[in-house]
C-alpha cells in the first residue's frame, strides 16, 4: 500500500469540476495527507478530462491520475466502477475520497465492494484517528445524531463528503499528470447512455448553493411557488421543496430536499411553510443558519431554526422580500 490520499474529481454533466472536489482536496490536503506524510493526488475519470489536472493542482493536488476513455464520456455506473476499482488495485492508495453527489453515491459503494475497502458516505468532517486510520463524522438518525466512525486498518479507506461542508482553499501545485493505464473492455459495460436531457436554469445547483429558499405544502399551489422563486432570485439562491410539495405537483422532484431527496448544506436555508419533519431535516439539518416562516407556532421547524417568523406567508413574505430586495440593491 502507498500512503497516497486520493480525491476523485466529481464532474458535472457539462464536464466541469464540481466545487465539492476542491473542498475535498483542501480538507484532505490540510488534515489527511499532511498527517499521513503522503501525497495528495487527484483522480480524473471521463472523456477529454485531462485538461482539469491544473485546476486540481490549484487546490493542492501534487499528482493527478487520469483515465481518459471515450467509453466514459457520460457518467456510466459500470464504466466508472471498473475504472476506479482497477486504478485502486494498481496503485493501492491509503485513502480515497469523493463527493457525496448522485454519482459518488452510486459508484463509491460498488468500488469499495470490488476492492474490499471500507466505505463511509456523506462525511461532514474527516480526520485521522490515533492509529492513523480515517475518522469521519456524519449525520445519522435523520440528522439527530452525529456519530464518529473510525476505520480498521483495512485499505484503502473510502469516503464521500457532503458538498458545502468544507472550505475550498487554494494551495497551488504543479501536479505530475499520470496516465492511469486502466483498460476498459466495452463488453463489460452493459448499459449505454442514449440521450441526455438537461434543464437550463439560472439558479445555482441545489447541492452546491450557498443559499437555499425552500417551500412546503403550505404554499398551496404551483402558482404560489413564485414567492419562493422570487426570493431565491433576489438572493442568488437555489430553490428547494419538501416531498409533500413535490408530491402535490407544486414543483419538480429535482427540488426535493430530504431523506429521499437531495442533501444540502448552505450558509442560509429559508424554510417557507414547511413543518419540519425528520425526513426533511435529514437533508437540510446541516445548514448553517435556518430561517423559518410558518403560521403554526407549534410547527416542529421552530425547534430547529435559528430565526423564526410566526405568520401567514402571504402576509409575511411580500414585505420580507421587498426588504431583502432593497438591502441587496444597497449592496
Ligand atoms: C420514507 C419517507 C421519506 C420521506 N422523504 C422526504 C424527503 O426527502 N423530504 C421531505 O421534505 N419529506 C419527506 N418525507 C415526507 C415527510 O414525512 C413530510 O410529510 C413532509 O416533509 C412534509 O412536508 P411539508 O412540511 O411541506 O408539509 P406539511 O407537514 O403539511 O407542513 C406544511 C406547513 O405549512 C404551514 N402553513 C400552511 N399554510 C401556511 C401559510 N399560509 N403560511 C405559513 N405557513 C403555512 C403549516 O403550518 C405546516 O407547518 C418522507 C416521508 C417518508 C415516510
Amino acid at each position: 500500500m502507498s500512503n497516497e490520499v486520493w480525491v476523485v474529481a466529481d464532474l458535472k454533466i457539462d464536464g466541469s469540476v464540481r466545487q465539492v472536489t476542491y473542498e475535498a482536496l483542501s480538507e484532505a490536503g490540510q488534515k489527511i495527507a499532511g498527517k499521513l506524510g503522503g501525497k495528495l493526488c487527484g483522480v480524473l475519470i471521463g472523456s477529454g478530462v485531462s485538461g482539469h489536472a491544473a485546476s486540481l493542482g490549484k487546490y493542492g493536488a501534487e499528482k493527478v491520475y487520469v483515465i481518459d476513455n471515450d467509453i466514459l464520456k457520460d457518467f456510466n455506473t459500470e464504466g466508472f466502477t471498473i475504472a476506479l476499482s482497477e486504478l485502486i488495485k494498481k496503485h493501492e492508495p491509503a485513502v480515497v475520497i469523493g463527493g457525496n453527489t448522485v454519482f459518488g453515491q452510486d459508484y463509491f459503494p460498488r468500488v469499495a465492494a470490488r476492492v474490499g475497502a471500507g466505505v463511509t458516505m456523506d462525511a461532514i468532517d474527516i480526520d485521522l484517528s490515533d492509529q492513523n486510520t480515517l475518522k469521519i463524522q456524519r449525520y445519522s438518525h435523520s440528522s439527530k445524531a452525529i456519530p464518529t466512525q473510525v476505520f480498521h486498518q483495512n485499505y484503502p479507506m473510502m469516503t464521500t463528503v457532503r458538498p458545502n461542508s468544507f472550505k475550498a482553499v487554494e494551495n497551488p501545485k504543479d501536479p505530475e499528470v499520470v496516465d492511469g493505464g486502466v483498460e476498459i473492455n466495452p463488453a463489460d459495460i452493459k448499459t449505454r447512455v442514449i440521450e441526455l436531457e438537461t434543464k437550463e436554469s439560472d439558479r445555482p445547483e441545489l447541492t452546491e448553493a450557498e443559499r437555499v429558499i425552500a417551500g412546503g405544502r403550505g404554499l398551496g399551489s404551483e402558482e404560489n411557488f413564485k414567492h419562493v422563486y422570487e426570493l431565491a432570485d433576489i438572493l442568488g439562491a437555489a430553490a428547494g421543496a419538501t416531498r409533500a410539495a413535490v408530491d402535490a405537483g407544486y414543483c419538480p422532484y429535482d427540488m426535493q430536499v430530504g431523506q429521499t431527496g437531495k442533501a444540502v448544506s448552505p450558509n442560509l436555508y429559508v424554510a417557507i411553510a414547511i413543518s419540519g419533519s425528520v425526513q426533511h431535516f435529514a437533508g437540510m439539518g446541516s445548514s448553517k443558519v435556518i430561517v423559518a416562516i410558518n403560521k403554526d407556532p407549534e410547527a416542529p421547524i421552530f425547534q430547529k431554526c435559528d430565526y423564526g417568523i410566526v405568520g401567514d406567508l402571504f402576509d409575511v413574505l411580500p414585505p420580507f422580500t421587498a426588504k431583502v430586495r432593497s438591502l441587496v440593491s444597497e449592496g
